[in-house]
């Protein structure tokens, strides 16, 4: 699964070491590796001399010391976050103490619906409820430091607080974890929310900015293209989906084991959050039925 899509997984960084992949950004890998975060999650450092960081990253005192290292005798000034999973914000508070610089996001962590009756948050522990930006971001907002200015760009789905930052006048966006190029982004309620998401890929492939320094992995770039072929595969997940519920009445497990084939059986769960996210929209969309509030336990069919 997911062939459609020209995923790029080269990415030679050592954990903990600075890199440059071009004049004005830095970045910096964590040593977390994992099903969901690829090799590590990425730091990012705009500018030099006075500087902003783009995700300060998981709470691991070598990352935080890496981080701290790479701007010895640099000012930061800012700190943007592009949303508040543990693998991106809970080092924030180390740094901001190190530094004294202000932090930039959309807000808390909050899901992207409330809870239904009896659901409990499969996702709770994924989430840093414990971060607060010290200015919110509006969608557009600019930024600007010491020979940079950053425009904030809302991209809800993944998580209802994701914001993406684009680096004015470089035609390069800080997309978080809402593009990848390593694999595709995890859209999975009660904290994220396809209709949302799908919103967010439309816009972005409006923009112009044409290279992307993602959460996880590569640069991606030619990104309008790569946001398009983004679009297409959920697209076409969606259309496995109903032609599923064409053939009957069906829960979640079984569309999952029907349209992942070869999955990693770590992100078994996922996928059928996945479904879930799928499942939802078509609901809102009149375009599939289920008895009562989309749940990741209910049965699905065609409306009629
Ligand atoms: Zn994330």
């Amino acid at each position: 699964m997911n062939d459609d899509i020209p995923f790029d997984k080269n990415l030679n960084l050592a954990p903990d070491v600075v890199d440059a992949p071009m004049d004005g950004v830095r970045r910096i890998m964590a040593n977390n590796p994992g099903p969901f975060t690829f090799k590590g999650t990425l730091s990012y450092i705009i500018g030099r001399g006075k500087v902003a960081i783009v995700d300060p990253g998981p709470d691991d005192p070598a990352h935080i010391a890496a981080l701290l290292g790479a701007v010895r005798n640099e000012t930061v000034t800012h700190i943007f976050v592009t949303h508040t999973h543990r693998d991106h914000s809970p080092a924030v508070p180390a740094i901001k103490a190190a530094t004294g610089a202000t932090v930039y996001a959309e807000g808390p962590h909050r899901a992207a619906r409330p809870l239904h009756i009896g659901e409990h948050n499969p996702l709770d522990a994924s989430a840093d409820r414990d971060f607060r930006p010290d200015v919110a971001l509006k969608d557009g907002e600019v930024l600007t430091g010491a020979g940079w200015a950053v425009e904030a760009v809302k991209t809800p789905g993944h998580t209802a607080n994701h914001m993406a930052y684009a680096l004015k006048d470089a035609n390069i966006l800080f997309a978080g974890d809402h593009v990848m190029g390593w694999a595709t982004s995890i859209v999975a309620p009660p904290d994220g929310a396809m209709s949302d998401y799908m919103d967010s890929l439309a816009k972005l492939a409006r923009r112009k900015e044409t290279t992307y320094f993602p959460g996880h992995g590569p640069a991606i770039l030619d990104a309008p293209r790569f946001v398009n072929y983004y679009i297409l595969h959920r697209k076409a997940r969606e259309a496995s989906i109903l032609h599923r519920l064409s053939k009957g009445s069906t829960d979640i497990p079984t569309i999952v084991r029907a349209i992942y084939i070869g999955i990693d059986p770590r992100l078994t769960g996922a996928a059928g959050l996945s479904v879930l996210a799928h499942l939802e929209d078509l609901v809102a969309r009149g375009l599939a039925e289920t008895d009562g509030q989309p749940a990741v336990d209910g049965i699905y069919r065609l409306p009629g």
